[in-house]
């Protein structure tokens, strides 16, 4: 049956994908965002269908809409766009969710919570299973974003005990894919830039550094069974890719796709806290939603270098300074 579902963020990266789902799913979906870090562009395609609303508002601000569904992605998610304002990032996590739950808890609608493996912050557990309680620095230039995070977690438990409130939390693990920001400075996004501008490509530190890198379609796939799941089930549930690479197997890897002759060189230092190893645990999402990837690195990686390089780079711009 047809739901009414809000998607905060939705004009983002993963947000718009999950529109583009729950829209030809036939839902009546409502896309809220302040497109701090994103563009009408990203949902243009669904801009004028009649299951679908755009609404330019700051989830810092409360809101009021009859839901059936929320699905709270609204944060910049990548280190450049939430170290841009930090204080902000923590306010947009924190009131952000309560605003999202107490909505939920007024209209009685379920709420999905966009967590990350960030809360594992640089983990000396290796992969991260969800029981798993991270190894966070609660000072450093992450911490707006992995303890804004974390916090906006404990919200969601807290209303769960208090209010009964019906929670889902995902752990997304690092996703890439088309309409990533191509200035966002995630590695997926510099490194296929670079590469089709025929640049060197930069990596930080020794590129021995691991992450597990998982396409978005699969991880849209795996939101909305999450989201399905019944009542008493409320994660958290890591969702990513298992298979883990050194970010210099990834630059190796995108320099051989596209074909160019981009160097490999490094660039800088690893920043302050970069976690040196990430690989999620998913033996959780295999069990109660039957979920694991199936589009693995190199197919994603070919889908994503065609969008990037049809895209007009002077369509994006960075933050708005005035966020
Ligand atoms: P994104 O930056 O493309 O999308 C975030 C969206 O939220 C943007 O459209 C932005 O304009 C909007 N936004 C930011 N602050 C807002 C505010 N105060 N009010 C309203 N809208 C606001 O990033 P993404 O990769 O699509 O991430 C989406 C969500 O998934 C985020 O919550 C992020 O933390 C989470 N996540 C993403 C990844 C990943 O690898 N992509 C990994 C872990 C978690
Ligand atoms: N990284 C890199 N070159 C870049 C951007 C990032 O070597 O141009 C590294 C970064 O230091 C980190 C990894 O790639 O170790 C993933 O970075 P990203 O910002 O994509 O995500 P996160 O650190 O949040 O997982």
């Amino acid at each position: 049956m047809a739901k009414r579902i809000l998607v905060t963020g939705g004009a983002g990266f993963l947000g718009s994908h999950l529109c583009d789902r729950l829209v030809g799913d036939g839902h009546d979906v409502i896309c809220l965002d302040n497109l701090f870090t994103s563009q009408k562009l990203n949902i243009s395609q669904l801009l004028g269908r009649k299951n679908f609303e755009f609404v330019r508002h700051d989830v810092t601000e409360g809101f009021k809409f009859e839901v059936d569904e929320i699905y709270n992605l609204a944060c910049p998610a990548a280190p450049g766009h939430y170290q841009y304002n930090p204080i902000k990032t923590m306010k947009t996590s924190v009131l952000g969710t309560m605003h999202a739950l107490g909505l939920a808890k007024r209209v009685g609608a379920k709420v999905l919570q966009a967590s990350t493996s960030e809360i594992y912050g640089d983990p000396d557990v290796h992969p991260q299973p969800e029981s798993y309680r991270g190894c966070v620095n609660t000072i450093g230039p992450r911490s707006c974003y992995d303890e804004g995070k974390r916090a906006a977690e404990t919200i969601m438990f807290d209303y769960r005990r208090l209010h009964g409130s019906r929670i889902k939390v995902a752990r997304i693990f690092n996703t890439y894919g088309p309409r990533m920001h191509p200035f966002d400075g995630r590695v997926v996004s510099n490194f296929i830039r670079q590469a089709v501008a025929g640049e060197p490509l930069a990596i930080y530190g020794d590129g021995q550094q691991t992450r597990s890198f998982c396409f978005v379609d699969d991880l849209i796939e795996g939101l909305v069974r999450l989201m399905d799941t019944p009542e008493e089930f409320t994660g958290p549930m890591n969702l990513g890719n298992p298979v883990e690479f050194t970010i210099r197997e990834l630059a190796e890897r995108v320099v051989a796709l596209v074909g160019g002759s981009s160097r490999i060189e490094v660039a800088q230092p690893l920043p302050e806290d970069d976690p040196k190893q990430r690989c999620p645990d998913i033996t959780l999402a295999r069990r109660v939603i039957g979920w694991e990837p199936t589009i693995q690195l190199e197919a994603g990686l070919r889908k994503t270098i065609d969008w990037f390089k049809t895209v007009d780079l002077t369509q994006f711009r960075a933050p708005t300074p005035n966020y």
